[in-house]
């Protein structure tokens, strides 16, 4: 446990120091013990200790005295329900939330959309912060996908392990600015077909990282 609270904050202060988290905003979680630790409701990174964190159990319930992230929901659900998840990031980045705002999938208009498992990454509705409905939307919209955009909110990365998930939300939020940069030029850019996003997954198979 003491490792997994390391990491779990070592990861959270990467995100403030990569800006895709600010102030409060974002949250992160990991498989931990029966159930899973979760970063605490509004603190700002640099005030976490690994004491602030919070390890739940999967009925919701959690330790004493501490407060877990408002979002503990869809952390909880996304964990219960994909067992080859290990790791939840959410965050508020620039680029991902920009597009989320705009309630857009981001489609394949580039190739490496391969890392979040799919030839798209959905925009799940809107719902309240904290909410079921959000949690509910966001299962769905990441169906056979590590990635989603959240309407109106911001991003949930998902991964094997931490390390994993980071390297999802990262990606993710570089192809967000990509699109949001090729969008000023061109509404309906060309994409990638069908066929080719399942030759790229092939290619994928022996490349780096991803070669899974
Ligand atoms: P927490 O500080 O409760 O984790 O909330 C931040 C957030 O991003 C809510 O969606
Ligand atoms: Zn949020």
């Amino acid at each position: 446990m003491q490792d997994k609270c390391e990491q779990l904050l070592a990861i959270s202060q990467k995100l403030a120091q990569l800006g895709l988290n600010k102030g409060t905003s974002g949250n992160a979680s990991v498989r931990c013990g029966g159930g899973f630790l979760i970063t605490p409701s509004g603190m700002i990174v640099d005030e976490m200790t690994p004491d602030s964190l919070v390890q739940m159990q999967f009925d919701g319930t959690f330790e004493q005295n501490k407060k877990p992230s408002s979002e503990w929901r869809f952390h909880r659900d996304i964990l219960a329900s994909r067992p080859d998840i290990s790791a939840v990031i959410h965050t508020h980045s620039m680029f991902a939330t920009t597009l989320a705002c705009l309630h857009k999938d981001i489609p394949a208009f580039h190739y490496m959309i391969a890392v979040a498992d799919g030839d798209t990454i959905r925009c799940a509705p809107y719902a309240l912060f904290g909410s079921q409905q959000l949690s509910d939307n966001a299962l769905t919209a990441l169906i056979d996908r590590k990635a989603c955009l959240l309407a109106n909110h911001g991003m949930i990365a998902l991964g094997y392990d931490l390390d994993d998930a980071l390297a999802v939300a990262i990606e993710v939020e570089n192809l967000c600015e990509q699109y949001w940069r090729i969008l000023q030029v061109n509404s309906n850019p060309p994409l990638l077909s069908e066929a080719e996003m399942r030759e790229v997954f092939q290619q994928f198979k022996g490349y780096g990282k991803w070669g899974i």
